[in-house]
């Protein structure tokens, strides 16, 4: 009896550090030499500065969608179609600054091998303020940081199935535009989900995470994490032992506080999941002398920091995704409007 027990916890151990070892593996084939290639391209003046509805911000949405193609990676409209389509009309009502011609998000999924209706959704904007007297706004830190987090967070899950170690449940890669406007693009999907907002278990949003801030100048290893204590407190527990466990940044709660003024909780687009119940995080560097400048360029950015962040947020989405309860909501929402 004794050796049988002896036995069995001996293939629990194997068993979980097999799972850490391939997470470990797929993490690894995230790099801050690709983040440094997309980064470039995307921030680069030729997209001038992605200006919802502008012809530099309708490149942006090709770029990601020409990578999802390249890689295989599907659309959850299961052929080429990756854009969601939000009409002009729509997003001029919407939006707290003026008439906006009509725009995109671009939307990517991988289906999960066991629990395909449960989703978690992994979303940065796609789009910044454009080009205002003459200069471009580059943007590489708002949110380009976070867009090519989620081009090589869906290239590792993608290489993971491919090799048969796909995740359980479903991923959805969301690129929302509008951002700037006054999140259109992410109330546009949570009013007008893909996939029922019952199922959608929770979402991981990335906005600026390449950079430093003034607070962190002696120590750069950080990330502040907000919102991931709101609704669940399995989100935050997993997030927390999944970063000891990978990554060991020192996660930052500062602006999780209720009372802070910056209320950031309310200012991107994790709010609009939140809004709807599902719990959330929300990954952030906090701003710096480059934030809403057009000296937000490619060259300010830390690519190992970018790397770094870009594998917590990896592994968190993997557990969440492998484990074998769905997260639990057992906290009351907030209600409080943009
Ligand atoms: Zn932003």
């Amino acid at each position: 009896m004794k050796n049988l027990l002896y036995f069995f916890a001996v293939l629990i151990l194997i068993g979980c550090s097999t799972s850490k070892e391939i997470s470990k593996k797929y993490a690894k084939t995230i790099t801050s030499e690709e983040l440094k290639e997309h980064l470039y391209i995307y921030a680069s003046d030729e997209f001038e500065g992605r200006n919802t509805g502008e012809p530099g911000q309708k490149k942006a949405a090709k770029y990601l969608k020409d990578f999802y193609i390249k890689h295989k990676i599907n659309s959850p409209n299961g052929n080429d179609n990756y854009y969601q389509t939000i009409t002009s009309e729509w997003l001029s009502k919407n939006s707290r600054r003026g008439d906006l011609k009509n725009s995109e998000n671009v939307l990517a999924f991988i289906k999960g091998t066991e629990k395909p209706d449960e989703i978690i959704v992994i979303s940065a904007h796609l789009d910044h303020v454009g080009t205002k007297n003459g200069e471009i706004y580059n943007g590489a830190d708002d949110d380009g940081s976070g867009t090519v987090a989620i081009l090589e967070i869906a290239q590792a899950f993608k290489k993971a199935a491919k090799r048969g170690k796909g995740p359980k449940r479903s991923i959805l890669f969301l690129h929302v535009t509008g951002e700037e406007k006054g999140l259109l693009g992410s109330k546009y999907y949570t009013e007008n989900p893909v996939f029922p907002l019952k199922n959608t278990i929770c979402n991981l949003n990335i906005d600026m995470i390449g950079r430093i801030d003034k607070f962190h100048k002696t120590d750069s290893n950080y990330v502040y994490l907000i919102g991931s204590d709101k609704l669940s407190t399995d989100l935050h527990k997993i997030s927390d032992s999944i970063n000891k466990k990978f990554t060991n940044i020192n996660l930052d709660y500062r602006y999780n506080d209720e009372d802070d003024p910056n209320r950031f909780y309310y200012r991107s687009d994790h709010y609009n999941f939140a809004k709807h119940n599902i719990p959330v995080i929300f990954y952030f560097n906090g701003t710096h002398e480059d934030y809403h400048k057009p000296t937000d360029t490619p060259d300010k950015i830390n690519y190992d920091l970018l790397a770094k962040r870009t594998r917590l947020v990896f592994h968190t989405a993997w557990e969440l995704a492998n484990r074998k309860e769905r997260i639990v909501v057992d906290k009351t929402k907030i209600e409080k409007d943009l």
